[in-house]
């Protein structure tokens, strides 16, 4: 077959026409010898249309090239010329698939342009004289319309020029991509076969790690504060609990077959009361039908019978593809957080009742109590306490000023104001205020006790302001009435003190002015008697007698009136000394006894411890001796009887003076102490004495630090006794 090659630019050659076949025969038997098909092909090719030009014109060293390589049975190609044009045998044709037949003549690069790099190095290193070989090179060809891996051994020899230089290369090929591949192939096993290894190490490692991962996430569970079920889906078989799950049921539980199991195991009840059915569980219902179910509570009975509360959080495990491949519940012992609950429910409950109790109290409380709140003072709260002290009113939720205008008038406003702007409390003691208590009424003067206290809230500001108290107008008037009453007797006191001073001193004045004219009628009186005027008869002498003896009656008794009444005025002064008792009684009995004698009374004296002394004034205690002694004389009747008797304690020294006469009346026996007063069982006895002499006696006394006391029976007789300090040594 013959193909025209085109043309290059670079290489213009004058087209050449084939020779006549009988002018070359000689030539191409030369150089296309043989019967081989590349022979024939070669003897029919143009090759003056292609770069090599006619083969009369090529070399020797190319035609003896083209011989040997049509001439070997293995596989060869001649590359010629700088365009590096093909020629090869039948052997290589086989190698090149459909490129054969017009790779014939045809410049390499232009047959396997795909191959230009790696040709290029090759056919360079040729041209330079070298030879070059290569072993199951890898040539990408494009033989059968693929392009698939080749290797080939090859050899590129230099084919010198009879003139030097390089004309080509002529090179011999064995494909060995059979050899290749199969080296490939027993790389690739032994590769596979490490790779296998590897991925056995690898699994095995896996398998480890996953036992250690199933062993932390165990420990990870088992420390959960929460228990923890994992199911399978749809099966229910448990995967996982934890330590929380035995924690809760209060006993060891394996890991059973399926939630089943559990379901019947764990006895549950709705907070009704009503036993949880096995399908109810929120795992069982997570596993079965993919739902989630949160804070799901039910009580539960443990191994020990008691129960706990639990809430349960059960969701589905998806896969990929959004399947539910397992169940999670999370179960939460809630027994104490519900017993705490309600144990402050029941707090709260009583919390209420209490608060109920203090608002009734705050309602009855007998104090009033209000709380106003806000700049206005807002009435938020008032007790009945406040309705009795400003009358029915309608006082809730309205400004002070509003709802108290009559208290707003006198202040109260602004005693709120200053309370709430300086948080500081006011305190008000039966502060007057002025009330109109029932609607229409007269206003009426009240008295209240009463605080103002801010109400500091937990901010520290002051919201309002809480208002406390008491009505205390009856106490205040009562006090009122008491201080009255006190300073009235008090002044009536002192009126009575001045009257009986001045009584005292007119007493005194008067003894006095009476005493000087009484005695001049008594020494008058003696001088007419002594005959100093002249004789007197026995008439005159008795008249005179009778002058002299009412002088001297007279006198007595001015001398007791002056005598009281400096006790009266306070004017006494006492000479206390330890007074020898025997003597006082001696002295004393001398100076009644001629009276009672003259009328017949019987008069002794007790025994008297010797030496024993009492502290007195001598002076004073004969003078209440001798009054003691004349009363008993004077009311005692003839043949009565008077004795006077002592006893001494370590403290006291008594006296007593007893008679047997008339006896005073029980109801008169502090009467008799009084002044001017007597108890005469016999109006004419009266004349007699004055009714001061026990009066002065018991101030006597009681001037000495003593007492003067009575006891006596009408008709039997009296007994007085003084009782005076003991002294502190004996004589
Ligand atoms: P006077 O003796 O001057 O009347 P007194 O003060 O000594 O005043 O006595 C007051 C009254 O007490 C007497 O008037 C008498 O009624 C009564 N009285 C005093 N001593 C006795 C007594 N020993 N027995 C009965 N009555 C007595």
């Amino acid at each position: 077959m013959h193909r025209a090659e085109p043309r290059t630019s670079e290489e213009p050659r004058p087209t050449l026409r084939r020779p006549a076949a009988e002018t070359l025969p000689r030539v191409f038997d030369e150089v296309f010898v043989g019967d081989s098909e590349l022979a024939a092909l070669c003897r029919d090719h143009d090759w003056a249309a292609t770069p090599l030009g006619p083969v009369e014109s090529w070399p020797q060293s190319l035609r003896t090239a083209a011989a040997i390589v049509l001439g070997a049975g293995y596989p060869m190609i001649l590359v010629w010329g700088p365009r590096l044009v093909q020629l090869y045998n039948d052997a290589y044709a086989s190698l090149i698939g459909r490129k054969h037949p017009h790779a014939l003549g045809m410049p390499t690069h232009e047959c396997w342009p795909a191959l230009r790099e790696i040709q290029t190095p090759i056919f360079e290193a040729v041209f330079r004289g070298e030879t070059v070989r290569i072993v199951d090179a890898h040539y990408p060809l494009d033989r059968f319309g693929v392009v698939e891996d080749a290797y080939f051994d090859a050899t590129f020899a230099p084919v010198p020029l009879e003139g030097g230089g390089i004309g080509g290369s002529l090179s011999t090929l064995v494909e060995t991509t059979d050899r290749v591949c199969a080296r490939g192939l027993r790389e690739d096993h032994a590769r596979l076969e490490a790779e296998t290894r590897l991925a056995e190490t690898r699994a095995e490692q896996l398998l480890v790690e996953r036992d250690a991962a199933r062993g932390l996430f165990q420990t990870v569970l088992d420390q959960l504060p929460v228990a923890v079920v994992v199911a399978e889906a749809p099966s229910g078989r448990v995967l996982a609990t934890n330590h929380a799950v035995s924690r809760i049921w209060g006993a060891q539980r394996p890991l059973t077959e399926s939630i089943a199991r559990y379901s019947t195991e764990w006895v549950g009840h709705h907070p009704d009361g009503r036993l949880v059915r096995s399908g109810e569980w929120p795992l069982a219902r997570a596993v079965k039908h993919g739902e989630t179910i949160t804070d799901w509570v039910c009580e539960v009975e443990r191994a020990d019978g008691t129960r706990a509360m639990v809430e349960i959080t059960a969701s589905p495990v998806l896969d990929g593809q959004d399947r539910t491949v397992a169940g999670v519940a999370v179960i939460v012992d809630i027994t104490i957080r519900v017993e705490a609950e309600r144990e402050r429910q029941r707090l709260v409950r009583e919390l209420e009742i209490e608060r109920a109790r203090l608002a009734e109290i705050f309602r009855q409380a007998p104090a009033f109590l209000s709380v106003m709140r806000g700049p206005s003072h807002r009435i938020e709260l008032v007790n009945d306490a406040i309705y009795e002290l400003v009358g029915r009113r309608e006082l809730l939720g309205r400004p002070f000023a509003e709802a108290l205008p009559d208290l707003a008038e006198q202040g109260f406003v602004d005693l709120l104001d200053h309370v709430l702007a300086s948080c500081e409390p006011f305190v008000a003691r039966e502060m007057a205020i002025t009330l109109g208590r029932t609607p229409g009424a007269p206003p009426e003067e009240r008295f209240v006790d009463f605080v103002y206290q801010p109400l500091v809230e937990a901010d520290g500001t002051c919201a309002g302001i809480i208002g406390h108290g008491s009505d205390v107008t009856e106490q205040v008037r009562a006090r009122r009435d008491v201080e009255l009453a006190r300073e009235m007797a008090e002044r009536a006191r002192a009126e009575a003190e001045e009257a009986n001073r001045v009584k005292g001193q007119f007493l005194a004045a008067m003894s006095h002015e009476l005493r000087t004219p009484l005695n001049a009628i008594g020494g008058y009186a003696e001088l007419l008697e002594m005959g100093v005027r002249g004789p007197v008869n026995e008439q005159q002498r008795s008249d005179l007698e009778r002058i002299q003896a009412s002088q001297k009656h007279l006198l007595g008794l001015i001398s007791e009136v002056l005598s009281y009444a400096k006790l009266e005025t306070g004017n006494v002064r006492y000479a206390i000394a330890d007074v020898p008792v025997r003597d006082t009684l001696a002295a004393v009995e001398g100076f009644v006894a001629p009276q009672a004698r003259a009328k017949g009374l019987a008069l002794t004296i007790g025994a008297v411890e010797p030496g024993l002394t009492v502290r007195a004034d001598p002076e004073r205690l004969r003078q209440i001796l001798v009054n003691l002694l004349a009363n008993a004389v004077k009311f005692t009747d003839r043949g009565g009887s008077i004795e006077i008797r002592c006893s001494a304690t370590e403290a006291h020294v008594r006296l007593s003076v007893r008679d047997t006469g008339i006896g005073i009346p029980g109801d008169k026996l502090e009467q008799v102490f009084e002044p001017f007063v007597q108890v005469p069982a016999d109006p004419s006895r009266r004349s007699e004495g004055t009714g001061l002499g026990l009066a002065i006696s018991r101030d006597l006394a009681r001037g000495m630090g003593g007492e003067l006391t009575v006891d006596s029976v009408v008709g039997e007789g009296s007994t007085f006794v003084l009782a005076l300090p003991a002294s502190l040594g004996t004589e």
